[in-house]
């Protein structure tokens, strides 16, 4: 069942709905010089859709007209996909610039269909039925791009602009919470790179799924490598069966996690890091003991 809040008026009846539906600029280019006045954001409902394409295209050679730009949509619709598909097997055979090449391709497309451009879109755009599947969609592709990207050098730009894309868009997603576990592992990865601006975006995340996400130990993840090693793991057993426990244990918890987050910056100094992992190996040593 879908939530209240997530209906929203139709712009001609004003009845609430869950889905509703976009008019595209021919359309409301049509309305206005036919003296009907709509808003920027004009979405209606799916029994007034019909009956406002009429008041637009009301004489034969428009209705004509109309046939021809829905016929071009849903092909652009139907070969988003084709670039999907390529741009996975590209992915796969680890063809990075053809993979980013064809992901951005269907961005295009996206850009094309709903007549906004890449840097504008946002979720409250995506109002019908198919749009709020698509969500998944452009979820999931945005994530694709911040893996690959992560990995390219100097492109921090276009890393950055899918990464806030991604951050907007995943909460919106119904595949949102998987998405973000996947985000949050490949965060925590090896195979991680721009690390600190990965972490602070699971920080924004958290906002949305609360503290399942959570409960990394960043800066030892960091020096280890990778989330599920064996020192990272002592580590957060020591935490959550020892110092938990006790009162000061959960306060230096919390300063750890507040601190930490901001050293992250620092740890791409090769020393830094060495001497961190030397402090962190002396504590698991006497972890053990115990
Ligand atoms: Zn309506």
């Amino acid at each position: 069942l879908a939530k209240k809040e997530s209906f929203k008026p139709c712009a001609k009846c004003n009845q609430n709905f869950e889905f509703l539906n976009n008019l595209d600029k021919q359309t409301k280019k049509k309305l206005e010089q036919k003296n009907i006045n709509i808003s920027s954001k004009y979405y209606v409902c799916k029994n007034c859709l019909s009956s406002v394409i009429h008041e637009a295209y009301s004489t034969p050679l428009e209705k004509k007209i109309k046939i021809q730009m829905d016929l071009r949509k849903q092909k652009l619709w139907i070969y988003r996909m084709n670039y999907l598909k390529k741009a996975q097997e590209y992915g796969i055979r680890k063809n990075i610039q053809e993979a980013v090449k064809n992901y951005q391709t269907y961005l295009k497309i996206l850009e094309d269909y709903y007549e906004i451009p890449m840097l504008d879109f946002e979720p409250s755009f995506f109002v019908s039925m198919k749009d709020k599947n698509e969500l998944n969609v452009i979820s999931t592709v945005y994530f694709e791009l911040v893996k690959l990207l992560d990995n390219v050098k100097d492109r921090d730009d276009l890393f950055e602009t899918y990464l806030e894309k991604f951050i907007l868009f995943v909460p919106h997603s119904k595949k949102g919470r998987v998405l973000s576990e996947n985000y949050k592992k490949y965060s925590y990865s090896k195979y991680c790179v721009h690390k600190s601006e990965l972490i602070e975006g699971l920080k924004k995340l958290k906002k949305h799924y609360g503290n399942s996400l959570g409960g990394g130990c960043y800066i030892a993840t960091v020096v280890f490598n990778d989330y599920n090693s064996y020192e990272v793991l002592l580590l957060r057993r020591f935490r959550d069966l020892y110092l938990k426990k006790y009162f000061l244990g959960r306060i230096f918890i919390n300063l750890y996690y507040k601190i930490s987050v901001y050293c992250l910056k620092f740890l791409k100094y090769k020393i830094l890091n060495k001497i961190i992992k030397k402090l962190l190996l002396i504590l698991i040593n006497n972890i053990k003991k115990r």
